[in-house]
């Protein structure tokens, strides 16, 4: 073909799109398709300018993340407030603003924040372009596969139709590493330092909520680890909105747990609380206060920290990251200029081992500042391997094959006395497809003492009641167990108590004998027997 031709040719190429391109927008218009791509109008303006006059509402995760986050952020320069745990009231803000068909954490933490604002208006009188100019929100997101990609579009959604358009909601990706957006200018930077003190801050909440958990069923005066928490949360607060050593405040934190009397020697059932994120974490009406009501009846509860959460992210990045390495050698990624083939990935799997390694590492050096010994952090490793044969790997969403796989864990190495697995109404990983394969790991293992339950915000009573049930069982259990461990060691129960309360190690509430079985009871009866 000559120049000449080839000229010719693309212009003939040319003119056919072009008669293609109207023909296709005359039947669009015809068809009555013809309408422009919507895109969401999104505010997302503050800068540095801002920082003083803007105040960052926080909220999502217990008590003690939410206000530790708070004071991590205040370290940085920012003014925050916490939000209150999102409760009934939340719920009916987030139906009445949110999208039909959503899932129950959504209409939650939606829900709660129009509830806070509408408070701001309506209750303190402040004016609607007040409160959109002097306050914003942030959370975390990600792309989900489940509903938790579209949280951001909701907040919005719900904050449109309840009277506060261009409100701003600020996001930062969990998964986006340690440089998000950072830049001179920027009201919020999620760089270095804010990642960082959000992580620490985290790992400190945890470990005080296990220490919580740990001592509030075996207290001899009622309310006594409350009243030590809440002086470990004043601590902390200071400790880390003035950029203290975090090591430091713990300690100081140990000294008030410390003094909380406690009588181990009951045989408690253990009851491990897993399932959907933020059902499983939440501690207000969003799971019907489910790990204080479990204390009320006599457990002792063994809840997930949000450690196990940034474990899971690191194993699933270096879980694909291995798939990734036999796909292509010289696969470039050349937007961002990273070589994502062989060398590429070999450099992120040492980058994750490392993080890993540290993120353990701290938080173990957090738990014994605490006292909070013989806390085992789960190998995310060998979840992924017991739950594979039943829940591949690559299904992700909600806490992919998490939940099977510490069910399988939980039975084979005798954790626990029961699992309760907690989820929401309409979440489609945890109860559409973890509670389904739940069936064949309890038909595998029955000696799993395994309740699944849904939570809606108004079914409390039933609940309760089927949790009730379920505990009769893992109380025998935990009674038996323990019987058994006074006939191995040949010591009859008072005798058994005696020593423990002659035993200096046994008497404090930090010391954690080997673990044999579930329970502290029976651990503490083949220690000391
Ligand atoms: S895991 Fe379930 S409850 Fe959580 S965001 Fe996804 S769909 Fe909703």
């Amino acid at each position: 073909m000559t120049l000449h031709e080839d000229a010719d040719a693309s212009a003939i190429d040319e003119r056919i799109a072009a008669e293609l391109n109207e023909f296709a927008a005359e039947e669009a218009k015809r068809l009555g398709l013809a309408r422009e791509q919507w895109v969401e109008p999104v505010n997302t303006t503050f800068n540095r300018s801002q920082r003083d006059s803007t105040t960052m509402l926080v909220s999502g995760l217990t008590l003690a993340h939410d206000t530790f986050a708070c004071a991590s952020f205040e370290s940085l320069g920012y003014k925050v407030e916490r939000m209150d745990a999102p409760d009934n009231e939340a719920l009916q803000f987030g139906k009445e603003f949110g999208n039909r068909a959503q899932c129950n954490p959504t209409y939650y933490t939606v829900g709660n924040l129009v509830k806070h604002l509408v408070h701001l208006r309506d209750k303190d009188g402040m004016k609607t372009e007040d409160i959109i100019e002097k306050f914003l929100f942030v959370t975390a997101g990600a792309c989900g596969p489940c509903r938790f990609g579209t949280y951001v579009t909701e907040y919005r959604k719900a904050l449109r139709d309840a009277g506060f358009d261009g409100f701003r909601v600020m996001l930062f990706q969990q998964q986006g590493g340690l440089k998000q957006a950072t830049g001179e200018e920027l009201g919020l930077e999620v760089n270095q330092d804010f990642i960082l003190g959000l992580v620490k801050a985290m790992l400190a909440g945890d470990v005080l909520n296990l220490m919580g958990y740990r001592l509030r069923p075996y207290e001899l005066q009622t309310g006594a680890t409350d009243a030590a928490i809440a002086k470990c949360h004043e601590i902390m607060v200071d400790t880390l909105s003035n950029g203290r050593s975090i090591v430091g405040g713990l300690w100081k934190c140990r000294k008030e747990l410390g003094k909380v009397a406690v009588d181990r020697s009951q045989p408690k059932p253990l009851v491990s609380v897993i399932g959907e994120f933020w059902a499983m974490t939440t501690e207000g009406e969003g799971n019907y206060q489910l790990q204080r009501f479990l204390v009320s009846e006599g457990a002792e509860v063994d809840i997930q920290p949000i450690v196990n959460w940034l474990l899971f992210m690191v194993w699933e990045n270096t879980f694909d990251t291995e798939l990734r390495i036999d796909l292509k050698e010289d696969d470039t990624d050349s937007k961002k200029g990273l070589k994502t083939g062989t060398a590429g990935a070999t450099k992120k799997l040492w980058t994750l081992k490392f993080a890993d390694k540290a993120i353990r590492t701290v938080f173990q050096t957090f738990a014994h500042a605490i006292g909070l010994y013989g806390y085992h952090l789960p190998d995310m490793n060998e979840i992924a391997e017991l739950a594979h044969p039943h829940f591949d790997n690559n299904n992700r969403g909600g806490e992919a094959h998490m939940e099977v796989g510490k069910l399988i864990h939980f039975v084979e190495d005798k954790v626990n006395h029961m699992t309760l697995s907690v989820k929401p109404f309409g979440c489609m990983p945890s109860s559409g497809v973890s509670d389904g394969v739940q069936s064949i790991i309890t038909a595998k293992w029955p000696e799993a003492i395994f309740l699944p339950i849904e939570t809606t915000g108004d079914g409390q009573v039933n609940a309760h009641s089927r949790i009730q049930m379920m505990l009769f069982k893992a109380r025998q259990k935990a009674k038996s167990d323990y019987e058994r461990a006074l006939d191995q060691v040949g010591l009859d129960e008072e005798a058994f108590k005696t020593k423990l309360s002659k035993s200096r190690w046994g008497r404090q509430p930090f010391w954690r004998p080997e673990h044999q079985e579930a329970g502290i009871a029976t651990n503490l009866v083949y220690a000391l027997g």
